[in-house]
């Protein structure tokens, strides 16, 4: 059996056999979804927090009633065969913006991954404070989610927990420019941003089938979430909380899905 239909089998549990769970909300397709993500305001903080997303739009019940949400608590993960995951990244020009959410650059064709056999592109990545995922119930100061879509509209996100260390290089030239108030995408310039450098040196990972952990929260995600975390500096972690004090939905429940646990 391929990896991709065991984790799909071991997600779905008691809801129901098949992709129409996976894909969509409600019925409606990846794109109407993604299409709709600007119709109704949100937040993580007051009436238009996370616990208030799924009564915000009919566009995003899923946040509500959906049963396999993220972020989750990884642990009590199910030990797997080496992981297929391939990275092929390279240097992009920096384009960044702030969505009033979070701080997203937008890549440059040409970034894939291959995970369980499907070839994804890298759309974009961006920031979380603090960390959405937990591991075995620890927080991280951040974490850096590389968001990738395959020709289906699935996706595949790279989860890298940020921890407080040495200062960190790549990050230099994207927080240099990173707008403070929401503020379409720019382009840097002459700035590079050397994705490759962005991945912790371990590729043990954790593998579930989960969701966008942001409005309209659709169940369409591969989430790959590392073991090893990469170092920023302190002053580099309160330069964008003073942005984004908090940008984490809390964790969700893990109802009938399992965690792999990628031994690379
Ligand atoms: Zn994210």
């Amino acid at each position: 059996m391929q990896r991709r239909t065991l984790i799909k089998l071991l997600t779905i549990g008691g809801a129901g056999i098949g992709g129409a769970g996976a894909i969509g909300v409600g019925g409606r397709s990846f794109a109407a979804a993604i299409a709709s993500e600007n119709h109704a305001e949100w937040g993580y903080v007051g009436a238009k927090d996370s616990t208030h997303w799924g009564d915000l739009s009919a566009e995003y019940q899923a946040c509500k009633v959906g049963q396999q949400q993220s972020p989750v608590n990884l642990q009590k993960a199910i030990k797997a065969e080496p992981s297929p995951l391939q990275i092929a990244y390279h240097d992009i020009p920096l384009r960044v913006l702030n969505n009033g959410h979070t701080i997203q650059i937008n890549a440059a064709p040409g970034n894939q991954i291959t995970l369980n056999g499907s070839v994804y592109e890298l759309t974009q990545f961006h920031f979380h404070h603090p960390s959405e995922h937990h591991l075995v119930s620890k927080t991280y100061p951040m974490e850096l989610h590389l968001v990738h879509k395959d020709s289906t509209g699935a996706l595949a996100v790279l989860g890298i927990f940020l921890q407080a260390g040495r200062e960190n290089d790549v990050l230099k030239p994207i927080w240099a420019a990173m707008p403070s108030k929401k503020q379409p995408e720019k382009v840097v310039t002459g700035a590079k941003v050397s994705i490759a450098r962005l991945l912790p040196k371990g590729r043990e990972a954790y593998e579930y089938f989960g969701s966008l952990t942001t409005p309209p929260c659709s169940e369409i995600v591969n989430w790959v979430v590392f073991h090893d975390p990469i170092e920023v500096s302190q002053s580099q972690i309160d330069q964008f909380k003073q942005i984004f004090s908090l940008n984490a939905r809390p964790i969700q429940p893990l109802s009938h899905r399992f965690i792999l646990d990628a031994q690379s």
